[in-house]
């Protein structure tokens, strides 16, 4: 956490800094609550602390730490999307989904990603940084002042690998938790799998959070190493069956059960031989599934699968005890699915704002 930035300490941490400066301790509790209540956009908003304070914080260089909104588009279903600017100028994305007993923010973790998933838009342009816990955290904000709304679910589903940026997504889940009052187990870690991380991530889970009780994601997309690969270059150093071990040993130390997400390609990996392997793949695993039917990019070399497809797929699972759920496509036009909003955002500002009607969080 830098040193100047206000977002992602907690009630006692922002007392001890309040007596640090010189102010009684319960400076320190009106700065939280209008940090993470009341989400003031900068210190020249809290207009509860003395004027004079503010204007030596402001001296001394410290900074609420939100993210400046640079462009925002709005679905037909009310779903959010917002193109977001950090201190240094880069773009990310965060999301906002909301249903009427839900509202679900989808955060990145990291500015763009190395990992290069071929049917991912973010991969496509390498990774540039990976983000700090308070730019995280302000994403989750950013999204509940947008919609006006209080969200009740966060999902790393956005741009980036977070288990190459571990410690820090760890740290907002602590601050979204504590400080914004979201429970942990409505959030939801996705990955791709990294090499080595997955019992790391249980051990620094249960030392930062206390207990891991998010839900673990892994993205597999494919019954088997060879498909794997085909589609995930970052599969071949890492293979199925150690990632799978890997889950498992994750369930040992944590007693969460990981869940997984298969995307669905058209005509590649769909078809019900696929089903069908996964199912024995999973089989007694008691896994649930979430299958998720690809959102096309741009220039995409897959297919979206028809809707029989999707169906029948999942058919298979449920009939060989594999839990399993469809994620809804929610109102995003082509040019939106994941890391297209910071991609085509140069061409998108000399457009009318876009709406969108068909979108797939990722
Ligand atoms: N790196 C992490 C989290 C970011 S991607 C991961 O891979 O899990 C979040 C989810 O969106 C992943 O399951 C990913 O496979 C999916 N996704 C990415 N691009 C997509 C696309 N074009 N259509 C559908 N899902 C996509």
């Amino acid at each position: 956490m830098p040193k100047n930035v206000l977002i992602g300490r907690s009630t006692k941490e922002l007392e001890e800094w309040a007596i640090s400066q010189g102010e009684p301790a319960f400076r320190g509790r009106q700065l939280h609550h209008w940090l993470y209540t009341k989400g003031a956009e900068n210190l020249e908003a809290i207009t509860v602390l003395p004027k004079a304070w503010r204007k030596s914080l402001l001296e001394d260089g410290y900074q609420v730490g939100r993210l400046k909104e640079i462009k925002r588009l709005v679905s037909l279903d009310s779903t959010i999307k917002l193109l977001l600017e950090t201190n240094d100028g880069l773009n990310i994305e965060s999301v906002g989904i909301p249903t009427d007993h839900r509202l679900t923010v989808c955060v990145s973790s990291q500015v763009g990603c190395p990992m290069a998933c071929s049917f991912c838009a973010t991969g496509k342009e390498g990774l540039l940084r990976s983000l700090d816990a308070y730019e995280i955290v302000s994403q989750v904000i950013s999204i509940r002042e947008v919609m006006g709304r209080r969200p009740s679910n966060v999902v790393f589903m956005g741009m980036g690998e977070p288990l190459l940026n571990m410690e820090q997504v760890l740290i907002a889940i602590r601050s979204i938790n504590r400080d914004l009052g979201i429970g942990q187990r409505r959030i939801t870690i996705s990955t791709v799998g990294v090499s080595n991380t997955l019992p790391t991530l249980a051990e620094q889970a249960i030392s930062i959070l206390g207990r891991a009780q998010f839900t673990l994601a892994v993205s597999l997309h494919a019954p088997n190493q060879e498909l794997r690969e085909k589609i995930i270059p970052t599969a071949r150093s890492y293979t199925f069956n150690s990632l799978l071990e890997d889950c498992k040993h994750y369930f040992s130390i944590t007693g969460r059960r990981v869940s997984f997400e298969y995307i669905l390609l058209g005509e590649l990996n769909d078809q019900p031989e696929h089903a069908n392997e996964l199912a024995q793949v999973l089989k007694g695993s008691q896994s649930h599934v979430n299958l998720i039917p690809y959102n096309p990019i741009a220039d995409g070399q897959f297919r979206r699968p028809s809707f029989n497809r999707v169906a029948d797929f999942r058919r298979i699972l449920e009939r060989n005890g594999i839990v399993s759920s469809i994620r809804s496509s929610r109102g995003l036009d082509k040019n939106a699915a994941c890391g297209q909003l910071r991609r085509d955002h140069s061409q998108m500002l000399t457009q009318p704002d876009v709406t969108y009607e068909d979108l797939t969080i990722g």
